[in-house]
């Protein structure tokens, strides 16, 4: 699971992937790298991002880390969390039982990767660069200044 590797990342992963869907009604992102170092996030996309865009979701993202919510996990049986949540991007062999993990009451999503357990601990969101080809939004980004 060298994709889950950083908590830090994969956390920042959350709430940027909430973000992406608050703003523009897109998908979580379908493809991630998450590296220690920078990461980066596909989203199935129609254009590129603006500059302003690219400002108003680090923002929104870093105030999120900044508000300190906590990242709290809890357990769904299969059925109803596949009411409610996309199951997708689990593996397979999850079982019945399915984790669910939440920021604060800003997201939700299925996931069986390692998290920080206050967003603080991610420390400043920044975004690298985002680019745009073939339906697809890629989002770069580090965290640290
Ligand atoms: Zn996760």
């Amino acid at each position: 699971m060298k994709e889950y590797a950083d908590p830090r990342m994969h956390s920042a992963e959350h709430i940027l992937n909430q973000t992406m869907v608050r703003m523009f009604n897109c998908g979580r992102c379908f493809r991630a790298h998450i590296e220690k170092k920078k990461s980066k996030c596909d989203y199935h996309f129609d254009r590129p991002l603006t500059e302003k865009e690219i400002d108003t979701i680090q923002s929104k993202v870093n105030q999120v880390i900044e508000s300190d919510m906590p990242v709290r996990e809890e357990f769904l049986g299969r059925d109803e969390a596949q009411a409610q949540y996309n199951l997708e991007r689990l593996p397979e062999g999850t079982g019945d039982q399915i984790r669910i993990i939440r920021v604060g009451d800003y997201d939700a999503c299925p996931c069986i990767g390692p998290h920080v357990n206050f967003t603080r601990e991610i420390g400043a969101f920044r975004i690298l660069s985002s680019s745009f080809e073939d339906g697809v939004l890629r989002i770069r980004f580090k965290l640290g200044g």
